[in-house]
């Protein structure tokens, strides 16, 4: 038994079916009772315990009466005690769950911490070389990212730890965005990572997300592997990490298309860095890429491509946007079909986590009808190692692939 005692959440009867399987989140519906909201009593982002109907102890997590989800829980063992040495053991653990990927020694970036999926809701964590960025997600861990941050330098050894916490999941938990540095020393305006042996500088203070998508790392390995003697088009190019890779396997000409000058010009920049002639080997076209293809379309003398790749923002931020979504993963995949040469490459993406691998498929199924071609799936990819989905937390899942032969 911990010696500290918690303030009680009771739950409503029937309702902590979701909590003994361990899913993390307790929703605001399924809650019977709350603490005071007092200083002595729980304020939100306190330590709460979890109680059946029948006052048995279920779980102990971080109180946000603000949040629809009004409890996000920290552990199902009722003798572990939410102190400074329960957190540090989270945290080495997540961290040590990475060692083997680091130690390949080609790869000098990965997320170290990944929210729920490492038991640690709220909190992610990327690793730039010696530098970490933090998004924090949740009032519970806010309030505590300063210490947390303080321990993470320790446990990595790494200089410093900003975070960029602005995603919208924010707003809805009551909390404003926040940027800066969390401990350590002010880190450089960029970084140059590995991946994979290759060079990429990220902005640890701009860009998006957090600078580079590393979710992306096993698919741009796996993409690259069709693009040897390809032309190649990358849709949603970013700063251009699948044309590097694909330049890398012999790619002999990759087209980018992003809306983003900004990004666009980091990929010159980090085609050189790899030893290749933006000039030569590539072509950047800013803009809307629906319409860009659009226009293609219509256009007989249109470029033709043997590996299209398409990796789009997430286009589902809600279950209201699912439908609009589906309609653009739609649109942008059989415009992307209509482009491949026969018997070339279409890989496609989704980092939407609302929709789900097997809905995805069937869109794409329903552009290659539309689009009057065969595909033949080749690989199902998902997100890379370093950002596990824990079993009992389905919603971890979130990017999804297939690789296809559009005949
Ligand atoms: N493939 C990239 C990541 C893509 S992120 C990588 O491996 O690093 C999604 C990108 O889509 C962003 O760079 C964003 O600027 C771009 N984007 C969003 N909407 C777009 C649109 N309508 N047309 C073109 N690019 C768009």
């Amino acid at each position: 038994m911990p010696t500290a005692t918690y303030p009680r959440v009771v739950l409503k009867p029937g309702r902590e079916k979701p909590v003994i399987q361990r899913h993390p989140w307790i929703f605001s519906g399924a809650i019977l009772k709350l603490p005071p909201n007092t200083a002595d009593g729980a304020p939100d982002g306190a330590i709460v315990d979890v109680m059946d109907s029948a006052d048995r102890w279920l779980a102990r997590g971080l109180l946000n009466r603000a949040s629809q989800i009004q409890v996000r829980i920290l552990t199902w063992q009722q003798e572990e005690e939410i102190n400074e040495s329960f957190w540090q053991q989270r945290l080495t653990a997540a961290v040590v769950r990475r060692a083997p990927l680091l130690a390949q020694g080609d790869i000098t970036a990965c997320r170290l911490i990944n929210g729920e999926s490492d038991y640690l809701p709220g909190l992610i964590v990327d690793r730039f070389g010696d530098h970490l960025i933090a998004q924090i997600g949740i009032l519970g861990m806010d309030q505590r990212k300063r210490e947390l941050a303080e321990w993470l330098l320790q446990i990595t050894g790494c200089q410093s730890i900003s975070e960029r916490s602005d995603t919208a999941a924010r707003r809805l938990e009551g909390l404003e965005d926040a940027h800066g540095l969390l401990a350590g020393t002010p880190p450089p305006d960029q970084v140059e990572i590995t991946e994979k042996g290759l060079r990429f500088v990220v902005e640890l203070g701009g860009g998006q997300k957090t600078g580079f998508y590393m979710d992306q790392r096993s698919n741009r390995h796996a993409v690259a592997a069709y693009c040897a003697g390809a032309t190649v088009l990358n849709g949603f190019s970013y700063t251009g990490a699948f044309a590097v890779h694909a330049l890398a396997a012999g790619a002999t000409h990759v087209t980018n298309i992003d809306s983003s000058v900004d990004a666009l010009q980091m990929g010159e920049v980090n085609l050189t860095r790899n030893g290749f002639d933006p000039d030569c080997v590539t072509e950047n076209i800013a803009g809307d890429i629906f319409q860009v293809l659009r226009d293609w379309r219509h256009d007989a003398d249109s470029p033709r491509f043997d590996v299209v790749i398409l990796d789009p923002p997430k286009f589902a931020h809600s279950k209201q946007q699912i439908d609009r979504a589906l309609r653009g993963y739609k649109d942008i995949n059989l415009l992307a079909i209509h482009l491949v040469k026969p018997g070339g490459i279409l890989a496609t993406f989704s980092c939407s986590g609302l929709v789900s691998a097997d809905l995805f498929q069937k869109v794409i199924f329903g552009a290659a009808i539309d689009a009057g071609r065969d595909l033949q799936i080749l690989e199902w990819r998902r997100q890379d190692i370093d950002h596990p989905v824990a079993i009992t937390f389905p919603e971890g899942e979130y990017l999804k692939g297939l690789i296809c032969r559009v005949l």
